[in-house]
């Protein structure tokens, strides 16, 4: 632990003159804001949980310990609402061959036939979440590859892990299927699959080995099947949507008047939506208006859209690839951001750092001058949208979980890499270190 963060290893201490975003506090306090919004705090901490929260100066002369965080920043610990687990951490084994798209889901679907076994994708979905939670991830909803004859493993690892992980990281998933595999009776089976496992109902707006370019046949007749077998069960819905820069094929207003024309209830959560920033202005802000009209939530996935938008050999690319957040934003409609993939053929890079995406997706998409609520978006704003409860918050009485930083202001937070960051959990520093690439050599050692 570095020397700044000494914290007390006591049932009840005091964490004094903590800087904390407004935006990660559940109830509002009456204490002056700094230019970042952030206000400084002393907090309570007894046996695990949150005591109390208010402006600083309620510790002094306590008999309690005190860690006096000198101004430095304190988040809550944060939420990956759009993750891949199933598929991460295949490098060396399976590369994408050019970094395109298709490279992406062919590399991605060979590596499945070739190698997922329940040890095979335990392991490492087990990997991923050892990282996420060093980072300071107490949430995680993953999509899980679930075509017809090979879902239930998948699907069987995700429950084993979110018993074995519960205490530490609240795991959901989704299916994830191209839409056209709901057509016939597998539709329906994979939503029997997803009801008992606890998740979510989900597809991707694309025909089975397409790559998002051309509309899919027959879309909103597929909605109303996804639709109509989601309301049956009391199923929430996440899709993949417009993961291109393709204008002519949009699918997310069709998922907009398919939620008002099904009246349906569940929350609807559509990721990507990158071509939406290509739509002449006009036409964005209809669509983005029948968002805010029919509920949706949307999450960007920026450093994925990154790497895979634009990309086509030997050429630089032109745009950034991400949907546009603060037209969404303006319009009511709740934005989060996520992860995606990590280490497998759709993303190359990444380690589930909940930290590091967020100082990505400030420089990519401009969240800054002023910062404002752009922390929210990694904390309150996918609580909200999974339902996580008090995870991504701060609230008296509820559980202990904090990101402390060296940092002092956004700028110093984004600027940094935040490797000294000091993770809590229910009170206690976590301790643990980052699992070793090497771990997995056995299991992805470059085999194709
Ligand atoms: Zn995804």
């Amino acid at each position: 632990m570095p020397a700044w963060a000494e914290v007390p290893a006591a049932d009840r201490y005091w964490l004094k003159s903590a800087r904390v975003p407004a935006c990660f506090l559940a109830a509002s306090l009456a204490a002056p804001a700094d230019e970042d919004g952030a206000l400084l705090l002393d907090l309570l901490v007894e046996n695990g949980t949150i005591g109390a929260i208010a402006p600083a100066g309620a510790a002094a002369g306590s008999s309690t310990p005190v860690f006096d965080l000198g101004g430095r920043q304190l988040w809550p610990t944060l939420i990956d609402m759009h993750t891949h687990i199933d598929k991460g951490h295949v490098l060396p084994r399976t590369p994408n061959r050019d970094g395109s798209f298709a490279g992406a889901r062919e590399g991605s679907s060979g590596d499945r036939k070739a190698y997922w076994s329940h040890e095979d994708i335990r392991r490492r979905m087990d990997f991923a979440l050892r990282c996420a939670y060093v980072h300071g991830v107490s949430a995680i909803r993953t999509h899980l590859e679930s075509h017809e004859g090979s879902a239930e493993a998948g699907w069987a690892v995700f429950r084993e892990l979110r018993e074995a992980w519960s205490s530490r990281i609240a795991l959901q998933a989704v299916s994830l299927v191209p839409i056209d595999a709901f057509a016939g009776d597998y539709g329906e089976r994979l939503a029997d699959l997803v009801a008992a496992s606890g998740g979510v109902l989900g597809a991707v707006t694309r025909a089975s080995g397409g790559v998002h370019r051309g509309m899919v046949e027959d879309l909103d007749a597929l909605l109303d099947i996804l639709f109509r077998l989601a309301a049956e069960r009391g199923l929430d819905l996440d899709l993949h949507v417009d993961e291109s820069g393709d204008v002519e094929a949009a699918a997310l207003p069709r998922i907009a008047d398919a939620v008002l024309r099904h009246r349906f209830t569940g929350s609807v959560v559509c990721g990507h939506c990158c071509s939406l920033a290509l739509q002449p202005d006009d036409v964005a802000a209809a669509v983005i208006a029948r968002c805010a009209d029919s509920g949706i939530a949307i999450v960007t996935l920026p450093t994925v859209n990154m790497y895979l938008q634009d990309r086509a050999g030997g050429r630089t690319p032109r745009w950034r690839g991400v949907t546009p957040i603060k037209e969404l934003r303006a319009a009511g409609v709740p934005v989060a951001i996520g992860g995606d993939n990590c280490r497998d053929p759709f993303h190359a890079y990444g380690d589930h750092d909940m930290v590091d995406t967020f100082q990505q997706a400030v420089r990519i998409g401009h969240l800054d001058h002023p910062f404002a609520d752009a922390p929210a978006m990694a904390g309150p704003i996918p609580s909200a949208i999974i339902g996580a409860g008090p995870i991504g918050t701060i609230a008296k009485g509820t559980p202990a979980r904090f990101i402390l930083f060296r940092a002092r202001s956004l700028n110093e937070l984004v600027c940094r890499p935040q490797s000294d960051r000091v993770v809590i959990d229910r009170g206690q520093v976590v301790t643990d270190a980052l699992p070793d690439y090497a771990e997995l050599d056995d299991l992805v050692a470059q085999r194709i």
